[in-house]
């Protein structure tokens, strides 16, 4: 017998979602819970990740979303988010299991992913560093802890807190003019260039919602001389 990481009930684990989905782990989640998850398959937006099944055919060209295409046509933001990809549809369900993790600080939560994350997405996260998006230092003060990074952990013990979100102040202060008019809408900075240099990174962040957060992150790494940026995220 185990116990639903999300309900609590206790469910035998004979029956298997992962052989239906041809996947080699689970969420450590009750039949019906589980049954309330809806994986990312089929046709995908090659660099968002996004499901083109629940996704308007005109609102696609090609293997690219209209959203992708639009970041890419943009000079300043073509390839600096290589790819993302995500496991479930960020439905109803997810959203109250993410909730559950944020504001009622139930971290454990994500461990019941990990397995099929960690078999999903070996791939990504073998050959990259791993760096998870950071919180406003307020936000973590208020929340406890970064859910990003809980994430990160539950994946994998090599994980790099590389980025910083920085506060209005700091980031007029210490950069030229030009230098500030550029940077002037990223939240982050990096708080050890020489670790990146041509390196793989793997954002992680729970949920890709517009991407912004994701390629502002990826702007920054590549800025400093990052090889090339990809990104997992639970639910899309
Ligand atoms: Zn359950
Ligand atoms: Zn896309």
């Amino acid at each position: 017998m185990s116990y639903c990481l999300f309900c609590h009930q206790s469910y035998s684990e004979t029956w298997s979602w992962a052989a239906l989905f041809g996947l080699n782990a689970e969420p450590l989640l009750c039949q019906s819970c589980s049954a309330k998850l809806e994986l990312i398959k089929g046709e995908i937006c090659r660099i968002c990740g996004r499901s083109f099944s629940l996704f308007p055919e005109q609102y696609r060209q090609g293997d690219f979303c209209y959203d992708c295409i639009r970041w890419e046509e943009d000079e300043e933001w073509t390839g600096v988010l290589q790819q993302n990809r995500s496991l479930y549809v960020y439905n109803d369900f997810l959203k109250e299991v993410i909730a559950k993790i944020k504001y009622r600080g139930d971290a454990e939560l994500f461990k019941a992913f990990s397995p099929v994350m960690t078999s999903t997405f070996k791939s990504f996260t073998r050959s990259a560093l791993l760096v998870p998006i950071p919180l406003s230092e307020e936000r973590q003060y208020e929340r406890g802890f970064n859910q990003a990074e809980i994430f990160a952990q539950s994946l994998t013990r090599n994980v790099y807190p590389l980025l910083k979100r920085v506060t209005h102040e700091e980031k007029q202060s210490k950069k030229t003019r030009k230098d500030r008019m550029a940077k002037k809408n990223n939240p982050f900075l990096i708080t050890d260039e020489d670790s990146i240099k041509n390196k793989s990174i793997l954002l992680i962040d729970d949920v890709y919602t517009t991407g912004s957060t994701l390629r502002y992150a990826a702007k920054v790494l590549k800025d400093a001389g990052a090889d090339q940026i990809s990104s997992i995220t639970l639910a899309r």
